[in-house]
């Protein structure tokens, strides 16, 4: 019956795995857009974040590196020379170790500081070139000044002579100008003076005077000449003319190679701003995404809950209280709509209740029926005798009592036998029951062959003519009695009670019973097949 129908609990059940498949995805999706999130992050931590601390370390050791050069242009020593040597190769060692192993080995960069290295190299020579030349410059200004001196004291001791003396002044001064002058065109003009004034002097002196002479030649080779010191000093200032265009071009290709270091910078600083805008901009869509698929997940979940409410939840309540009503008020009205398993236990609720009050007042009728006559027994008479003794005390009302009583019954037992006497008595409770027409009347069987009938709202000239009625309703009935000592046929014998209710009266069921019984016993003693009756007002 129930696969017909509808099936509500089932659709609970879906509603259920409903949400929970829900929830698994949200929470599914979730964990996969942050492990995607994780990723990015860590790429940004791995790859990025070193490449900008490497980018750091370059442009502080290339930096450094055009120091140490400018220290080796500078060296006026060989040591001094040496060391700076040393350290600008060791600074270049490291830049070239930090990019072993990285993306940037071999490339621009790498081939950028071999040529760097290379230039150091030469311009280091270039230096020791010039340390050289300086030293060599040094020697033949000494030697000169030496061979000057000299032949200056020679002269000196020589009095006479003032011309030559005079003329080796003016050599001297224009010697000294060679070590100031640092054009070599003016150190070429300084050197054909010079050998003007040599020539001259060496013309001027006495052929006599051969250590003059000599000593001036000497001179002369001192300072003009292939070794003399104004060629030195030429060979000097191009040595440092190159030197100097050679540091010029070092420290531009160190500029070069920082600058490049920089564009580098540029790159992966840029590169990890975008990772990072890009993490930022996946971590906010990943947060919009999960927003929307939760709140999506939250509605659908609040539409289930308020389906499964209207569906079940609220009909299940209906139903608690019809059930809770139809038992207090003893109804079977339990109705709840819909097709499914909820309506059909409202159903259900209701045959059950009816059934239950159908067999509550079977029940009930039993208990107040008599199996034998099928009319009321005396258990239903004591209830009704009470319920009219109510109604007439707020009503004022007289209320007639009978007791009707078959005579010499035991008689009638003995001689047609048990079963005969049950028809009997059957009969006569049929006739009683028939007589007492008026819907308020009421009999019982009392017990044995004893009746009883309660007539509210009647008074005792009513009772007179009711109790009659029935006495000559039973003789009617002309049953035969053989062992009837009064007659032929089954008589009864009624004693009859009339009492008036009132507001303040004192009757209680048990006397006027008693009474009723009294009048009875009369009629029994009076010759049976009779009534007695007898009114009380008070
Ligand atoms: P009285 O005229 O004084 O009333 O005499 P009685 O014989 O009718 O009265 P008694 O009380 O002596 O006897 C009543 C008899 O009724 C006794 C019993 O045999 C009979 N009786 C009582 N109940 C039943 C019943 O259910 N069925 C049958 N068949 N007989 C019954
Ligand atoms: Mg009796
Ligand atoms: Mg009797």
């Amino acid at each position: 019956m129930i696969s017909g129908k509808k099936q509500t609990i089932r659709l609970f059940t879906y509603a259920q795995l409903i949400i929970l498949i829900l929830f698994t995805i949200v929470t599914i999706f979730a964990v996969y857009r942050l492990s995607n999130l994780g990723y990015t992050l860590e790429n940004l931590a791995n790859e990025s974040m070193p490449n900008i601390a490497k980018a750091a370390s370059f442009t502080n050791r290339i930096q450094s590196l055009s120091t140490l050069t400018s220290i080796l242009t500078g060296s006026t020593s060989n040591p001094a020379r040496q060391l700076a040597k040393q350290k600008v190769d060791k600074s270049i060692q490291l830049v070239n170790q930090s990019l072993l192993g990285t993306s940037d080995a071999n490339s621009y960069l790498t081939r950028q500081l071999a040529t760097l290295t290379q230039e150091i190299n030469e311009l280091d020579t270039l230096v020791e070139q010039r340390i050289l030349q300086e030293h060599m410059l040094l020697k033949s200004r000494e030697k000169f000044t030496y061979e000057f001196s000299k032949l200056f004291q020679s002269i000196n001791t020589n009095i006479a002579d003032n011309k030559l003396e005079n003329k080796l002044l003016d050599i001297l001064l224009l010697a000294m100008q060679i070590d100031q002058q640092t054009r070599m065109h003016a150190l070429r003009q300084i050197e054909s003076e010079l050998a003007k004034k040599l020539k001259n002097a060496i013309d001027g002196v006495a052929s006599s005077q051969i250590n003059t002479k000599a000593s001036l030649t000497d001179i002369q080779t001192h300072l003009i000449g292939n070794d003399g010191l104004v060629t030195q000093k030429i060979q000097f200032l191009k040595i440092v003319g190159r030197t100097r265009g050679r540091d010029s071009f070092v420290r531009n290709l160190i500029a070069n190679v920082s600058s490049n270091l920089d564009y580098q910078n540029q790159l992966t600083n840029q590169s990890t701003l975008q990772a990072a805008n890009k993490a930022n901009d996946s971590a906010t869509e990943y947060a919009n995404i999960t927003v929307i698929v939760g709140l999506f997940s939250f509605l659908l979940t609040l539409g289930i809950i308020y389906f499964l409410y209207k569906k079940i939840v609220s009909r299940l309540i209906s139903l608690a209280q019809q059930v809770e009503m139809a038992s207090e008020h003893n109804s079977t009205e339990i109705h709840i709509n819909g097709n499914d398993e909820i309506s059909q236990l409202a159903e259900r609720f209701s045959l059950y209740l009816a059934r239950m009050k159908e067999q509550e007042s079977a029940l009930l009728n039993m208990t107040l029926t008599d199996p034998l006559t099928a009319i009321p027994n005396r258990r239903a008479f004591e209830a009704q005798l009470k319920e009219t003794m109510a109604i007439a005390r707020r009503n004022e009302w007289w209320v007639s009592l009978f007791l009707v009583d078959i005579d010499f019954f035991k008689d009638y037992n003995d001689h047609y036998g048990h079963s005969e006497g049950d028809a009997c008595l059957r009969l006569v409770a049929n006739e009683i029951h028939k007589i007492m027409a008026r819907n308020t009347d009421f009999c019982a069987r009392f017990g044995g062959e004893e009746f009883v009938c309660i007539l509210p709202n009647t008074n005792p000239n009513g009772a007179k003519l009711k109790a009659e009625a029935v006495r000559k309703a039973i003789m009617s009935l002309s049953i035969p009695h053989a062992k009837s000592a009064i007659g032929d046929t089954l008589t009864v014998s009624i004693g009859s009670g009339s009492f008036l209710f009132t507001q303040h009266d004192n009757w209680m069921s048990d006397i006027i019973f008693e009474q009723t019984d009294k009048a009875l016993y009369k009629a029994k003693r009076n010759g049976r097949n009779q009534c007695d009756f007898f009114a009380i007002d008070e």
